[in-house]
């Protein structure tokens, strides 16, 4: 490593000025278990899956430090909730270090709730089994989706409690603990550079950036270039996270990562009835800053404060505008283009948006009662076209199971949609794509399957009373979740209406 480290070997929290990182020994914990395996990162890594206890489920668990290991905790800061929040930091993440995997991809293996740094401010440096089941799910849900994410190699009960106070009705509750090895390129954040930034650090601002960008982004030549890459991957991660209904919660700065990636796995959720405003983040109830419908502006902003962090690298403000520009021009491409292949519509040419009427009146409809996203879309393409462009109320049943009245839409609100259907069949019929093409595209853009937040509160439930049979079945299902499993359909209706207020299964706190 060519950054500078923090000199202390200490763990207490403090500021850690002029230092990239600290070396940071992760704490044992009492009795480590093996509860979750990823079985197809772990042979892209060449691990075998562990035996529940054993040594490298004590490794795992950070009570075991393997040759070559060099543990330590990264320096970053952020905005949070759109205000400079100073020096943050891996409170609860200590990096074990860098391996190769079968693709001669560098990875970097890094422990969640390993025990405290001298980022930890005042907070304990371990996470609750809750959250880390829901990190290890979804991050490995979210990559056979195919979206840039972080991954998730294991997840380990450490045998202690650990107390949080907001537990659901506010009272102090000990709850187990567990650690998530996470898995990715980097986990460096844009607020690494916001808070070198803001101590004027700048020549280990420039070291930060070309370590990052040697290691990462081969091939790119100037910090201008670099920051329009960061731009343009940033604005496709918006399109993605919007193609499934997929609401991060916590866009704050320390959440973004350099490379792209979804991170950090808090209080996310998926878009149940469709909402642009629904967030399942309670903390944000209020300003509903982080909704599914704002994540494209937000991403934007965030990058306002990359920006600023760059600008004592980059002289040139015109390439600055010009690679914001690009964010938006990005997901405006790619937002018609994704919405072409859920519709089943043709693909646009560059610069023509002759939909952009027919979607934005099926968002109002769609919003008008409630309606499931992903099974809505995935229905979308059962609707036979005959029916719909004749006006004929047949092309409405494929859709009724997306309705949580439970028996379809109401008989104005069918009306209103089969008006829009007819208009959409026409669009297609237009376009002259052969129906199996049309359908297989469509297929492979709408997911069957998510981790909806009722689903991985199932498998909490369960794991916390030593039953680990639904996080393997809920691995196994979005291991393909573009692909019909029957064995998995009663994982794949509409969220219960007992899910609906119970904690955790539709809305959560940030207390994890
Ligand atoms: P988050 O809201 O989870 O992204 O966390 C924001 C910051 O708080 C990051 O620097 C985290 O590492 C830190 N943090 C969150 N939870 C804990 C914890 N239990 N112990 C130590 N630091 C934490
Ligand atoms: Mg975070
Ligand atoms: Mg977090």
């Amino acid at each position: 490593r060519s950054l500078p480290a923090d000199p202390s070997t200490e763990i207490r929290s403090r500021q850690v000025p002029g230092a990239a990182y600290s070396f940071t020994p992760p704490t044992p914990v009492a009795d480590p278990q093996l509860l979750g395996w990823s079985d197809d990162l772990g042979a892209q890594l060449g691990l075998a899956r562990p035996a529940r206890r054993d040594a490298a489920v004590e490794a795992l668990a950070g009570n075991r430090i393997l040759p070559g290991m060099q543990p330590y905790a990264a320096r970053y800061g952020g905005h949070q909730f759109g205000n400079w929040a100073g020096q943050l930091g891996d409170g609860r993440a200590i990096t074990l270090g860098e391996m190769f995997d079968t693709h001669g991809q560098r990875q970097e293996l890094q422990l969640k709730g390993a025990g405290p740094t001298p980022y930890s401010r005042r907070a304990d440096g371990r996470a609750v089994l809750r959250s880390s089941v829901r990190e290890f799910l979804c991050s490995e849900a979210m990559f056979h989706l195919g979206i840039p994410t972080t991954r998730a190699l294991s997840l380990v009960a450490t045998g202690d409690t650990v107390v949080r106070d907001m537990f659901y009705d506010g009272r102090p509750e000990n709850e187990p603990g567990a650690i998530v090895c996470r898995v990715a390129p980097s986990f460096v954040r844009f607020g690494h550079f916001e808070i070198l930034t803001s101590h004027d650090e700048t020549a280990l601002l420039g070291q930060l950036a070309d370590w990052v960008m040697t290691h990462h982004y081969p091939g790119i030549g100037s910090y201008a270039d670099w920051f329009a890459e960061i731009c343009r991957r940033t604005a496709t991660l918006m399109v993605e996270w919007m193609r499934v209904g997929f609401v991060h919660g916590v866009m704050n700065t320390d959440n973004m990562s350099i490379l792209g990636l979804t991170i950090d796995y808090g209080p996310y959720g998926w878009l149940e009835g469709v909402d642009m405003m629904w967030t399942p983040n309670t903390t944000d109830a209020q300003g509903r800053r982080y909704c599914y419908g704002r994540q494209p502006q937000i991403g934007y902003w965030n990058l306002t404060r990359l920006a600023a962090a760059l600008a004592p690298l980059i002289d040139d403000r015109d390439a600055i505008d010009a690679a914001l520009e690009g964010y938006e021009q990005t997901f405006s491409d790619g937002w018609t283009a994704m919405l072409a292949n859920k519709l089943g519509l043709p693909m646009p040419a560059a610069g023509d948006d002759a939909d952009a009427d027919m979607r934005s009146r099926l968002f109002l409809l769609l919003q008008e009662e409630e309606c499931d996203f992903t099974i809505f879309f995935r229905q979308l393409a059962g609707v036979p076209l005959a029916a719909a462009a004749a006006g004929d109320a047949a092309a409405l049943a494929p859709l009724h199971a997306a309705f949580y009245s439970g028996d379809g839409p109401s008989a104005d609100h069918g009306r209103a949609l089969l008006g829009w259907l007819q208009q959409w069949a026409a669009r297609i019929s237009a376009g002259g794509e052969p129906d199996a093409a049309r359908i297989a595209r469509m297929n492979a853009t709408n997911p069957k399957y998510v981790v909806r937040n009722w689903l991985a509160q199932r498998a909490i439930d369960d794991a916390t009373a030593g039953d680990t049979g639904m996080i393997e079945r809920l691995l196994k299902m979005m291991r393909r979740p573009y692909d019909e499993q029957p064995e998995f359909d009663d994982l794949a209706g509409r969220r219960p209406e007992w899910a609906r207020h119970k904690p955790g299964c539709s809305a959560l706190s940030c207390s994890s």
